[in-house]
């Protein structure tokens, strides 16, 4: 796939091989790993990268190894303990890599370290800018995306200087509006937001993508500095793993972003 936005130089998205992506957001680096080319055995075929799922711990290890050698630092990067919440933190230099704080948002504005996050379904929204050079990572289900991570995203980087203004995103691959069917009380609390219409369709298909661009764009990121990949996670099997879609006994896929140094 080629750049998804060519017009915005500080925000790029693409297939490096099939299952592998790479992007830019304003001075980061940017990684999603799906299920291609690991080695653990099924539910969790094969490129599983989480620790909390019952794979094999060798089998992840290889994976995260595997993934490496592809170019995702895996190795050096702080791992959120996700919860499904709104938490976001700022990693600051005493951060070590491994298990992080229990956040489903981290942020930084260290060069070379790596935030990494696992997800089957959930959104993936990458955060960058350029002045000052800051990397975020958030982790955004129905319950994060309603209880408005984005917007807590936006405001924690605005705490360390950050303008909403200068800020790029992208939406990662996730479960789209096309699979994702959800109770009349998930439809309500989209709709108590306010963002407008064609959120959740007449059979209660959520969109987590427009929801989520919205709430940034309501938080001051600009519309031109948000790419949303559009690819979904139950719809491509041979890709990705996906919740939803495989009954809750499955893999994860991988996302991670890293600040460079500046040139
Ligand atoms: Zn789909």
């Amino acid at each position: 796939m080629a750049n998804m936005n060519a017009a915005a130089a500080s925000v790029s998205w693409s297939a490096e091989s099939t299952g592998f992506w790479v992007g830019q957001v304003a001075g980061a680096q940017i990684w999603f790993t799906g299920r291609q080319g690991g080695v653990s055995p099924p539910p969790f075929d094969t490129l599983n990268v989480s620790r909390a799922v019952k794979d094999l711990p060798a089998a992840v290890a290889e994976n995260r190894r595997r993934a490496a050698m592809r170019g995702a630092p895996t190795a050096g990067a702080v791992w959120g303990r996700l919860i499904h919440g709104t938490n976001v933190v700022w990693l600051g230099p005493e951060a070590a890599v491994g298990p992080g704080p229990v956040a489903d948002g981290l942020l930084t504005a260290r060069p070379g370290l790596t935030v990494a996050m696992t997800f089957a379904d959930c959104v993936p929204i990458w955060l960058g800018a350029a002045e000052p050079r800051v990397a975020g990572l958030l982790h955004a289900g129905w319950r994060g995306t309603v209880h408005n991570i984005a917007r807590e995203g936006v405001a924690a980087l605005a705490g360390g200087g950050v303008r909403p203004e200068s800020l790029w995103a992208v939406i990662g691959p996730s479960i789209g509006p096309c699979c994702y069917e959800v109770g009349p009380a998930v439809a309500a609390e989209v709709e108590a937001l306010e963002l407008g219409p064609g959120l959740v369709d007449g059979r209660r298909h959520l969109d987590l993508w427009q929801t989520n661009r919205r709430l940034l764009e309501r938080a001051g990121v600009p519309e031109g500095h948000i790419v949303a990949t559009e690819l979904c996670t139950a719809c491509h099997a041979q890709w990705f793993f996906s919740h939803r879609r495989d009954g809750g006994r499955t893999g994860r896929n991988g996302g991670f972003i890293r600040l460079e140094a500046p040139a």
